[in-house]
């Protein structure tokens, strides 16, 4: 089947009870790692470009990777979406450049602000048949181009939610309940440290996700910033030249209950990264002598499918829904 809209995919995750795992792009053994489990667990999928993406990769040749998945794979619908779109020129950029999904993240911007420059995107999406993602509140961390500090992020009002979504006509609305962006998603003094020495941050803000949805019966929510940043991942690169202390996520079965409820779709980049950076890592700690990319690439390529196929299982929920 050809790329899809995220529409379909969001309508049967909400009365299903699980979320679309969506996780960022941004060369091929990305791509295929992601896809190959996706393929394999027959489940519905969102890959998604960053701006920061485009600009490391050139938009056609992503277009084209995800092209080609979408031939490779073609038992599963595959959205293709633009993560944290900056501008409607970007938005416009994608649109007319084949993504089927775009986000406009004007959450920084004040209220008013964010329902006009949303509700252009939404116009414009909507007359080219793409869908379009918003988001109220904002998330602290960091992720490409957007660098958000612990002070100035905020969770999402939802006496805000509803204005907000039938004055823009946005198609799902990314929240912030105590997502992080990055690896690094909460500092030592905002966690508690569990057995292991291994911090544990605070738990999300279900109270407002369920206010949200109380408010938005049936409207498609998103979490980013949803890493867990697995500590075998974190291990692996330190044990192999790395440098990565008190790197922490958000707990799985947070995550999973999120999927639950209303949250229908999750986004997911630095575990993959993660992977990757340890499978490199460790091989060419184990193989010196070795320099040829197809060497170090398998394994990388390969504990991102396992990553991913994990989530899609265990975290999501989404495996078997294609
Ligand atoms: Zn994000």
């Amino acid at each position: 089947m050809p790329l899809v809209t995220t529409t379909e995919m969001f309508r049967k995750a909400y009365d299903g009870g699980y979320a679309v795992g969506a996780f960022n792009v941004n060369n091929m053994e990305i791509v295929q790692g992601i896809t190959e489990a996706a393929r394999e667990q027959h489940a519905p999928l969102i890959l998604q470009v960053s701006k920061g993406a485009r600009a490391y990769a050139n938009h056609t040749y992503l277009v084209k990777l995800v092209e080609a998945a979408v031939i490779e794979c073609p038992d599963i619908p595959i959205a293709l979406h633009l993560d944290h779109g900056p501008d409607f020129e970007t938005c416009k950029s994608c649109i007319d450049g084949g993504f089927t999904s775009v986000m406009i993240d004007a959450s920084s911007k004040p209220f008013a602000e964010n329902i006009e420059i949303t509700r252009k995107v939404v116009e414009y999406a909507h007359d080219h048949g793409v869908v379009v993602e918003a988001e109220l509140g904002s998330l602290a961390g960091v992720e490409d181009e957007v660098n958000v500090s612990a002070e100035d992020s905020s969770y999402t009002r939802p006496e805000e939610v509803e204005e907000f979504v039938s004055k823009t006509g946005c198609d799902s609305l990314a929240i912030a309940i105590g997502t992080s962006h990055g690896a690094y998603k909460f500092t030592a003094a905002q966690c508690t440290r569990n057995e292991q020495g291994i911090l544990v941050p605070p738990p999300l803000r279900f109270d407002i996700l369920e206010e949200v949805s109380r408010r938005l019966p049936g409207f498609p929510i998103v979490l980013h910033g949803s890493s867990s940043v697995p500590q075998d991942f974190v291990k692996m690169i330190n044990e192999n030249g790395g440098k990565m202390p008190d790197a922490v996520g958000i707990p799985e079965e947070q995550l999973r209950k999120a999927a639950t409820l209303s949250v229908c779709k999750i986004n997911i980049d630095s575990d993959l990264r993660l992977a990757m950076t340890g499978s490199i890592r460790k091989y060419f700690a184990d193989h010196p002598e070795h320099f040829d990319p197809r060497q170090y690439l398998t394994p990388a390529r390969a504990n991102i499918k396992a990553i991913v196929t994990h989530k899609l299982i265990d975290v999501l929920g989404c495996a078997g829904k294609a």
